[in-house]
């Protein structure tokens, strides 16, 4: 049978994420989400840090359910805003406001800030819990810089405004934003899928599994 682990996330594309890097590296790991444990409290991410939050969500996952349990957390740390929004990227622009009003603001801020200051980049932290109280956390980023009005309909939250360095640019060639990018574009470079990828020794050894 294989062992159980919970990501603690009711994001499906996160879930599909992690479950295409598990079956990369031929782990026989089972990964749960939020919607397939019996449903608990989600704890309020009162830290300054994504370690902090990160860990804040596994260790109520792995209290509540006696799954190591993995959580992330992400946001956008920008340069000309002194790495801000960052762990407040998902209220940027209040707690009722989306995606758009968090981008848009962002995009007001910087408006006075030409390039080449316009620097910005994605950070991931995955922390891992585990019943014994084992824990562990991975960081990824991916740097680039924002555009000035946004483009392209994939992905979520900031993509439309950030330019990935981690691309390929042909000469006269404009390059993409992240909501440009293919799925498996985006998640090859992405923040998550580094701190994910990194994480993958830690949860073996943890689990105390053998990599086929
Ligand atoms: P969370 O860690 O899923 O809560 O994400 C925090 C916030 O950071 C999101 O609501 C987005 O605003 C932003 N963010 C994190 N990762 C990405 C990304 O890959 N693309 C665009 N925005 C992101």
């Amino acid at each position: 049978m294989s062992t159980k682990v919970l990501l603690a996330t009711n994001n499906a594309k996160k879930l599909r994420e992690l479950r295409r890097i598990v079956a990369e590296q031929g782990l026989d790991i089972e990964i749960l989400s939020l919607r397939d444990v019996e449903s608990y409290p989600e704890p309020a991410e009162t830290e300054w840090s994504f370690e902090g939050n990160a860990l804040i969500k596994a260790r109520a996952g792995v209290a509540h359910t006696g799954l190591v349990t993995l959580a992330d957390d992400s946001g956008l740390c920008v340069d000309a805003l002194n790495q801000m929004p960052g762990v407040r990227s998902s209220r940027w622009a209040g707690p009722d406001h989306d995606d758009q009003a968090n981008l848009d603001l962002v995009l007001r801020q910087i408006d006075d800030v030409d390039e080449p200051l316009r620097g910005a980049r994605f950070v991931a932290v995955v922390a891992l819990a585990a019943p014994d109280g084992r824990e562990a956390t991975t960081r990824g980023e991916m740097g680039g810089r924002l555009t000035n009005a946004p483009r392209g309909a994939n992905g979520f939250g900031y993509d439309p405004i950030f330019l990935a360095d981690d691309q390929t640019v042909a000469p006269g060639v404009q390059p993409l934003t992240t909501a440009e990018m293919s799925a498996e574009q985006k998640d090859a470079i992405s923040h998550r899928g580094r701190a994910l990828r990194a994480m993958i020794p830690e949860l073996v050894k943890v689990l105390g599994l053998e990599v086929s």
